[in-house]
């Protein structure tokens, strides 16, 4: 994966939640809470002992899915309803509050403690990511079967495959064999 961009700061804890599980060709990270419970303690968006059940990685991962949706408008996809209102449950589900902390700077944090809690830092940092100006080049791969969400560092933000080595030139093979069996 070490030729495919990442983004840095809460863009790429974005970028790399989603990206926790490779669509096209495995593996998923997040296969049993504990591992969970891993990715969001190293990460520090969940304090270190706290229980992470069945319930809680199935929510985790239909939170990271509708983030993935969310993104893929970046690449000119429709948004579903679906990934809205499961951000939606997210945020109320932590009880998401503004607070200024002593440096003066305003930041949404979790009333709600545990997984809850946790899913509420991940969807406070979605919300500040989508501040940020380069929030426009973090997309989705345009192969359907992949969906990786990269990082654009393409100066007119063109970029459609999460590289050309693996899913542009597959989808140039596509298109080639398709116009070679219409002509
Ligand atoms: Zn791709």
């Amino acid at each position: 994966m070490a030729d495919r961009d990442t983004a840095a700061g809460v863009i790429g804890l974005v970028q790399a939640y989603v990206n926790t599980v490779d669509i096209q060709d495995g593996p998923e990270e997040l296969t049993d809470p504990n591992a969970l419970e891993r990715w969001l303690v190293a990460r520090g968006l969940l304090g270190p002992g706290q229980h992470v059940s069945e319930p809680d990685l199935k929510n985790a991962i239909a939170l990271r899915e509708a983030i993935r949706g969310v993104i893929g408008s970046n690449s000119g996809a429709t948004i579903y309803p679906l990934d809205i209102a499961t951000l939606n449950e997210a945020a109320i589900a932590s009880r998401l509050r503004a607070r200024f902390g002593a440096d003066g700077k305003a930041r949404l944090e979790p009333e709600a403690g545990g997984v809850a809690g946790a899913m509420g830092r991940m969807v406070a940092a979605v919300f500040t990511a989508m501040a940020d100006e380069d929030w426009s080049r973090l997309k989705l791969c345009g192969s359907p079967t992949c969906r990786w969400a990269f990082f654009d560092r393409s100066r007119n933000h063109s970029s459609r495959w999460c590289t050309m080595a693996s899913c542009g030139n597959r989808e140039k093979a596509r298109r080639f064999r398709r116009q070679h069996r219409q002509a």
